[in-house]
């Protein structure tokens, strides 16, 4: 029963304005504002028949009607005119309540709040805000001039003064502390988003879209970041080739070329990442980057992988296409750059093309 009474209040709360693509979390923060400032403003007339002055309390009935009025009207309205309607109610009470009460209730705080409200719930331009900024800037400065040439109308107890600046501290404090969680919840998501979505680009721009590896661009930054940390780090490069790819690609189409394109790539993942870093490097050529390990060691696990190949052909539709690979093995020296390195491993793959292909070359 509390359960459906308390939904139903909140989809209240949450309801869309007529108006489309409006900011719908600035709503929901109008519609808290207005109904903490309704139920302040009843509060008001309690706390003045109880140790106030008993004349001028229906001023808090009347401004407890325009809350609700200004509630019903973020409904109809853009969001842009409930924000200012919300931000006048409070600047009306505030002149309403220091001409009555004078200045010592503390009600003049209220005015950060609005001022919080406007400037991050409003995109205008920074001219419009510094207005608003001088406008409420004036009006508080002219009511602290009033206050100091003019008794207040209805002077207060001890005791309302003390209980009324207790009150309107809350009160500010409480609005201003819903308005700053709501904007700073609203940074927080827009930059969680945009760290994501910087991460999502960054890993799309690194990887190859067929196969889920590294492209070149990933590997070479890779390489060169590490080298440059590490420049006396032992690695071995290793680049691989599919022998004859054209013909396959010629025999049995294009789609069966990609198709072994993955599949290639499962076999070199389970053979190979647990030892080196794999990518693309481009076509049917990768690049293997082993780091702590030489060139020996790397000859093992390749030739390990081309057996793997040699004995499991490629099922295609239900025909088994034999596939081979051809590699070549480079090991840092210690004195020649990446480009010199890369280009050596492709001298060695070159080497075992023109030996037969289906082997690896140190
Ligand atoms: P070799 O044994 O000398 O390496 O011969 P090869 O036929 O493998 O080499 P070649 O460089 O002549 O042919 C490579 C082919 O790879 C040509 C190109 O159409 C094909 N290719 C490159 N990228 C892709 C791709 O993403 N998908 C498919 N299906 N084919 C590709
Ligand atoms: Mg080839
Ligand atoms: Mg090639």
């Amino acid at each position: 029963m509390f359960g459906e009474l308390w939904r139903k209040f909140c989809s209240l709360l949450k309801k869309e304005a007529v108006h489309e693509n409006e900011p719908q979390r600035i709503l929901l923060l109008l519609r808290i504002i207005l109904l903490i400032l309704c139920l302040y403003f009843l509060s008001i007339p309690l706390v003045l028949s109880a140790v106030g002055p008993k004349t001028g309390v229906w001023i808090g009935y009347i401004f407890a009607v325009m809350a609700v009025a200004a509630f019903c009207a973020t409904y109809r309205l853009k969001v842009h005119t409930s924000v200012l309607i919300c931000a006048g109610v409070q600047l009306a009470w505030v002149i309403a309540f220091v001409i009555l009460y004078g200045w010592d209730c503390g009600i003049q705080h209220l005015m950060f709040e609005m001022l919080v409200l406007v400037y991050f719930a409003i995109y205008n331009s920074l001219g419009y805000k510094i207005g608003y900024t001088i406008l409420l800037f004036a009006v508080r400065f002219g009511l602290f001039l009033y206050c100091r040439t003019d008794i207040s109308v209805l002077a207060l107890t001890e005791t309302a003064t003390v209980v009324l600046q207790i009150i309107n501290t809350v009160i500010t404090f409480v609005l201003m502390a819903v308005a700053c969680s709501m904007f700073s919840s609203n940074v927080e998501s827009a930059e969680k988003k945009l760290v994501l979505y910087n991460a999502q680009l960054k890993k799309q721009a690194g990887t190859d879209p067929l196969t889920g590896l590294w492209n070149r661009r990933q590997m070479m930054q890779y390489i060169t970041e590490k080298h440059q940390k590490e420049p006396n780090m032992a690695f071995t490069l290793g680049m691989g080739d599919i022998d004859f790819f054209k013909r396959i690609n010629d025999h049995w189409g294009h789609d069966c070329g990609d198709a072994v394109l993955v599949w290639i790539t499962r076999h070199m993942s389970q053979e190979l990442s647990e030892h080196a870093r794999l990518c693309r490097w481009g076509g049917e050529e990768f690049i293997f980057f082993f780091p702590e390990m030489n060139g020996d060691e790397v000859c093992l696990i390749l030739n390990n992988l081309r057996m793997r190949l040699d004995n499991e052909p490629f099922d295609w539709k239900g025909e088994w296409i034999p596939i081979t690979m051809t590699f070549g093995v480079e090991e840092n020296d210690f004195h020649s750059n990446i480009d010199t390195l890369l280009k050596n491993v492709d001298d060695k793959l070159y080497m075992g093309k023109e030996q037969g292909r289906d082997r690896v070359i140190y």
